[in-house]
């Protein structure tokens, strides 16, 4: 079964278009399921139907053309339920309709059952047979399984047909995402590809015969160069019967074999990436089919060897295009380094396909300021490549192939965006303290972006949170001690005297450094943060020491240990930073070692039940909001799937940030938060009424969240917050919250353009 499964699906995905994919569909799956007729409805929301898209077994006339209301007949009722109807005799079900254009008499046995697509009902499959039968267990779970298979599948590829009609008509398409980082970006898709796969590869014609020839033999070539180089470089170091393996490499990219297999496809008028793609894929189940297990690993082989051709064939288009000077950055995932490689200026948006806006890299372009919108559908990135594009991620949506109207009402929108950013930057010197006088500190979230950050101390209170391992990300390895403390002493310079609070290593979860190896299967529950530090030791001293070192001199470093869960974290902690004070101090007799605070992030839930005693053993405490809500709410915060459920409004999170604030107070702990919550002005309002009267956030979000304050009287925040405690869904806070910035003129803040 599981192969059959298997089969089909990849069968479907390898067709060229929408119809073509169904008819394979319902053939393939009335084969399997041997029966005689296999249909499938697809949901039209415009018309509240469900319109027949393919058929095998009932009138093939009748496809694109009957429909049946989303209330009528058993499509209807497997629809609403959302759950299988497997019975004998459909005509004697009180929803039976007789739908004679279709010509369904016939047929007794009836199993149909749902595709669902992120809680939308897609379509509806129905498997009918003349005999009347119940269909036995395995085979409805045959056929929820196989929907549930395709449901994703169809989705991208009404998608993927709704982008290739806009290619024909010139129209517009839109996908939507969710906002990471809000503003509008109007430019041409950029797409980068990190780990070139055939599944990223759409089917594409090209009647260029000629042209898609020279382009598959070029990438051969270059390919056979890359084996040569390789084998040389490798004869002194393998043995040499190891080597014969480039030889049957070789022969594999010979013109007999895949080139010959290869040409055929491109004469069937495929383009030469479709017509690789084909051909490898074809290979590949060919052997995985193959019994004996030698011949069955070839097919490892044979997917290396397309991918590098695959590689060359990609990277000489690639080769010839630059960034576009008004560059939409399109990528599966986004990483820090596809940003860092944009010519500066020239990136214009981000839009990443998996993740989540409140990943590391999300948190990253919200620093830059970029518009950016994660986790759309997963589609084939590379037919966006080259296309003219409007991201408006205030409304989490990216237009394909813009009309003219269109882009002029998003050029002036953009114009009205800078305009008031314009208006945030004229009061960026002013105090930020609210109309009733309560002073409260801004500090930035810092260690992402050091030029613009550094050359914007000026509008800060310091830093809230300087995230240590994003410097180390970029490395290749363990920066050494000595240049570590180059680097903190350049920071706190920046800033001084400000002070600068740095957060010791917190690597783990997304953050991942390509010189340290973690594979987990639950990377946030696992080895993140202080775990590492106290499991290394060795690193965790060194951090510290170069950061006192730093500090000489200056005294304006405070440091902050990440994801702390227990007792014994903070005590071996400050034992740790206790032999490193020590060691220094005996080491540099003639210096003033100074001790700075040290600090704890609240993020962990447990954390924050362990206020009375911990407020006795460090100096202060942040809430890291972002991990808190990801832990309170059993969120991934890096998931796109779960994304709609990661929401900081929660009413059970503010209530545990009220509890914080209180607590801290009880306990005399100074407290402050850096999660993103603070740098969104109406989090920013609650957290001010809660007591909190440090935020640091990003540069980005800084002058906005000053400029919000300096208008609003804390007592009306009170009010407000009080109203929000007790509600009991993030829906109805954010409904208050919005109302409460409406009345008090600050309704140009959400203006979203669409
Ligand atoms: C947080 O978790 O809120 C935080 C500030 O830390 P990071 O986002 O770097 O995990
Ligand atoms: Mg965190």
């Amino acid at each position: 079964m599981l192969a059959t499964l298997r089969s089909i699906a990849e069968s479907v995905s390898r067709q060229a278009n929408l119809d073509s994919a169904l008819v394979c569909f319902v053939q393939m799956v009335k084969d399997a399921m041997k029966t005689q007729c296999c249909s499938i409805y697809f949901a039209d929301y415009s018309q509240d139907n469900f319109v027949l898209m393919a058929t095998e077994g009932l009138n093939p006339d009748a496809v694109g053309k009957f429909r049946i209301g989303f209330t009528e007949g058993l499509v209807g009722l497997v629809a609403q339920r959302e759950e299988p109807i497997n019975i004998a005799f459909a005509k004697s079900h009180p929803r039976f309709k007789l739908s004679p254009e279709v010509n369904e008499e016939g047929y007794n046995a009836f199993l149909s059952v749902p595709v669902v697509h992120q809680k939308k009902v897609l379509g509806v499959i129905v498997v009918q047979q003349k005999m009347a039968r119940v269909f036995s267990q395995d085979e409805e779970s045959f056929l929820i399984t196989l929907s549930a298979q395709l449901a994703s599948q169809l989705a991208h590829a009404e998608i993927k047909e709704i982008l290739r009609q806009d290619e024909s008509s010139h129209q517009t398409s839109v996908l939507k995402g969710v906002s990471s980082a809000p503003g509008i970006g109007i430019g041409q898709a950029f797409v980068v590809l990190p780990k070139l796969d055939f599944k990223s590869i759409e089917l594409l014609k090209d009647s260029d015969v000629t042209e898609q020839r020279r382009l598959f033999t070029q990438a051969v070539a270059a390919t056979r160069k890359e084996f040569n180089t390789l084998s040389m470089t490798l004869s002194d170091s393998i043995p040499h019967e190891a080597l014969a393996v480039f030889d049957v490499y070789q022969q594999l990219l010979d013109a007999k074999s895949l080139g010959h297999n290869v040409e055929m496809q491109l004469q069937e008028g495929w383009c030469a990436k479709s017509a690789l793609k084909i051909v490898i894929e074809r290979l590949i189940s060919q052997f995985n089919a193959m019994q004996d297990p030698y011949i069955k690993e070839r097919a490892v082989d044979v997917k290396d060897i397309g991918l590098r051709v695959l590689h060359h064939l990609v990277n000489t288009e690639h080769a010839v295009k630059n960034y576009p000077p008004n560059t939409i950055l399109i990528a599966n995932t986004l990483t820090p380094a596809m940003l860092a490689e944009v010519p500066k200026g020239h990136l214009t948006g981000v839009v990443s396909v998996n993740g989540s806006a409140n990943s590391h890299a999300s948190i990253l372009t919200r620093a830059m300021g970029i518009p950016a919108i994660w986790g759309i559908e997963d589609l084939p990135l590379l037919q966006f490549n080259g296309k003219p594009m409007i991201l408006d991620a205030f409304a989490g949506r990216l237009y394909i192939s813009p009309s003219q109207m269109l882009m002029d009402e998003y050029t002036e929108l953009q114009h009205q965006d800078n305009l008031l950013n314009n208006r945030f930057l004229a009061e960026q010197d002013s105090e930020s303290i609210t109309l009733d006088g309560e002073h409260v500190s801004l500090l930035l979230n810092a260690g992402l972006e050091l030029n613009t950050e550094q050359s914007s101390a000026h509008i800060c209170d310091g830093v809230g949170l300087y995230r240590t391992e994003a410097w180390f990300m970029q490395k290749g390895q363990f920066p050494s001690q000595a240049e570590q403390e180059n680097w903190y002493r350049e920071v706190l310079t920046s800033y001084h005297p400000n002070p600068v609070v740095m957060r010791t290593l917190d690597i783990g979860g997304d953050k991942v450094l390509d010189y340290f190896n973690i594979t987990e299967e639950n990377p946030f529950l696992g080895w993140r943060g202080i775990r590492i530090s106290l499991d290394h030791p060795e690193l965790f001293l060194d951090q510290l020491k170069a950061m006192l070192k730093a500090n000489i001199g200056l005294g304006n470093l405070k440091i902050m240990l990440p994801m702390i869960s227990g007792t014994e974290e903070v005590d071996e902690s400050l034992a740790l930073f206790e032999q490193a004070y020590f060691e220094l101090s005996e080491k540099y007799p003639e210096q003033t070692i100074e001790r700075p605070d040290i600090g704890i992030m609240l993020e962990v839930p447990s954390s924050v039940f362990m206020l009375p005693e911990w407020s006795k053993k460090v100096d202060f405490c942040s809430v890291g909001s972002n991990d808190l809500t990801q832990y309170l709410l059993a969120v991934d915060r890096a998931n796109a799937r779960v994304a709609e459920l990661f929401n900081p409004y929660h009413p059970g999170v503010l209530r545990v940030l009220n509890k914080v604030a209180h607590e801290c107070e009880q306990y005399e702990l100074p407290f402050s938060l850096c999660g993103e919550l603070g740098g969104d002005p109406e989090g920013a309002i609650l957290l001010i009424a809660m007591g909190y009267r440090r935020l640091s956030m990003n540069l980005s979000s800084l002058n906005k969240v000053k400029w919000v304050l300096r208008r609003l009287n804390v007592s009306d925040m009170e009010q407000l917050l009080s109203e929000c405690l007790a509600q009991s869904t993030a829906k109805q806070v954010l409904r208050l919250t919005r109302s409460f910035m409406l009345e008090h003129k600050l309704g140009d803040l959400f203006y979203t353009p669409k």
